[in-house]
């Protein structure tokens, strides 16, 4: 039995366990995550691990005697199958058993997969988990044309690594411009140019048909047009789908395809709280209405924070500022805020200097900014965004003075 069970040893999971001693907490504390690697970090999978330019003792979280150090218990290997609410107690494959005080289900989520015909070949990878990558790169020696499917920003790192190790690379995506879910269309426009002239074939709303096999391994992808497309590697970056399967057969509420929390990252269900990928919420900085995911480390990090105060009897409602980071080719990419639901969007600088800011208004004021290689405006946005600034819109769009020079 452990006074509080962590399902999940990803960014969520190890965190809110770290926390949890550094604020005192005395009680038994258990990580159990299905993962065979001590918790890391996954940005650098689909950037520098991918590019073979970080060792992967470098993406550690922690040291390998912190977890002893520090009393907790971490459980490799071990999947969380059933959870039964009323005797507080987890079920794993395997068939072992642990009693909980509290939970933290901090289980992240699974690359949505493919299903078209063909979805089973060998040579379709998916880039969530350093076993993912490891299997990935250990076929590279062999691959020469790569079709990456999905124009998110998983799809556009991994194609921007894998044509700069040398390989041909055709991405795909549905909708009419890559990045359609999160970012602005300028944003969308600068990055598929950039991957255009750096040789990657990006194709926008086009539909993949089927993956066409040879002997059980991909040799192409058909496109619904007819088109056909030689490739001996597939790359499917089209989303995830929140681990949280237990939770919903035990009846939590839930929300935006994962278990719905409140502010203080409370499940439907007592002693059951969820934080990450895989947590439901109202963010109050959006603009939307209705609970939504987020998936970025900053969220995961800021919500174990908050489970981390309440279970030391020091809650703090969840009031994060979103943010978050994407590297391609010598792109920085830094984004403070959420964009959608804006009503105007406000160029600063040109983004033919590949140094610029995005910034997103709401009825005058600050919503979200994305910035290009611009560091400073990044940090001057944080502030914006957080105020919900109202600002001048003719300063704002004059990127030679201060962000902040345009606050009315
Ligand atoms: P995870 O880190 O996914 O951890 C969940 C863990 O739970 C996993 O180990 C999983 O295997 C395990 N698990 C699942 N089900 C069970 C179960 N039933 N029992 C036991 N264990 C289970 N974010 C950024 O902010 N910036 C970036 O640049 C960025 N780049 C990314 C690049 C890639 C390739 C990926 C995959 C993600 C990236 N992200 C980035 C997103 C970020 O990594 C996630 O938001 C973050 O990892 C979420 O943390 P989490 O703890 O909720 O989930």
């Amino acid at each position: 039995v452990f006074d509080v069970a962590i399902i999940g040893a990803g960014h969520a999971g190890a965190q809110a366990a770290s926390l949890l001693r550094q604020r005192g907490f005395a009680g038994t504390l258990g990580i159990l995550g299905d993962e065979p690697e001590l918790p890391y970090e996954r940005p650098p999978l689909s950037k520098d691990y991918l590019a073979g330019e970080k060792p992967f003792e470098r993406l550690l979280l922690r040291a390998e005697d912190f977890w002893r150090n520090h009393d907790i218990e971490l459980l490799r290997g071990t999947r969380i199958d059933r959870v039964d609410v009323q005797a507080r107690r987890l079920y794993a494959g395997s068939g072992e058993c642990f009693g909980y005080g509290n939970l933290i289900w901090a289980a992240g989520g699974s690359p949505r997969p493919l299903t078209c015909p063909g979805h089973e070949l060998a040579g379709i990878h998916y880039v969530r988990t350093r076993q993912d990558v490891d299997r990935l790169r250990a076929e590279l020696d062999h691959t020469r044309q790569v079709v990456v499917i999905g124009g998110g920003y998983i799809g556009l790192e991994t194609a921007a690594v894998l044509q700069q190790l040398g390989r041909s690379v055709t991405l795909l995506e549905v909708q009419n411009r890559v990045l359609a879910r999160v970012a602005g269309e300028s944003l969308s426009r600068f990055y598929e140019a950039e991957h255009r002239a750096r040789g990657v074939d990006v194709r926008l709303s086009t539909r993949v048909d089927r993956i066409i096999g040879e002997a059980g391994r991909v040799i192409g992808v058909a496109l619904a047009d007819g088109t056909l497309l030689p490739a001996e590697m597939v790359v499917v970056g089209i989303g995830i789908e929140p681990s949280v399967a237990p939770l919903a057969e035990a009846g939590l509420t839930q929300a935006a395809g994962g278990v719905l929390v409140d502010e203080y990252c409370r499940s439907s269900a007592a002693n059951i709280f969820a934080i990450g990928d895989c947590a439901a919420h109202r963010n109050c900085h959006s603009a939307l209405d209705g609970p939504i995911r987020l998936e970025s480390v900053q969220n995961a990090n800021d919500q174990a924070r908050v489970v981390a105060d309440s279970l030391t009897g020091k809650p703090q409602p969840y009031t994060a500022l979103p943010w978050f980071w994407s590297d391609q080719y010598d792109l920085k990419l830094q984004t403070v805020g959420l964009s959608a639901g804006h009503d105007q969007t406000v160029m600063r600088g040109d983004p033919a200097n590949r140094s610029f800011s995005l910034v997103y208004l709401r009825q005058g004021r600050v919503l979200a900014v994305d910035s290009v290689n611009l560091a400073r405006d990044f940090v001057q946005a944080k502030a914006l965004v957080q105020a919900g600034a109202t600002v001048d819109v003719e300063a704002l769009a004059d990127a030679s003075t201060s962000l902040r020079a345009a606050l009315k």
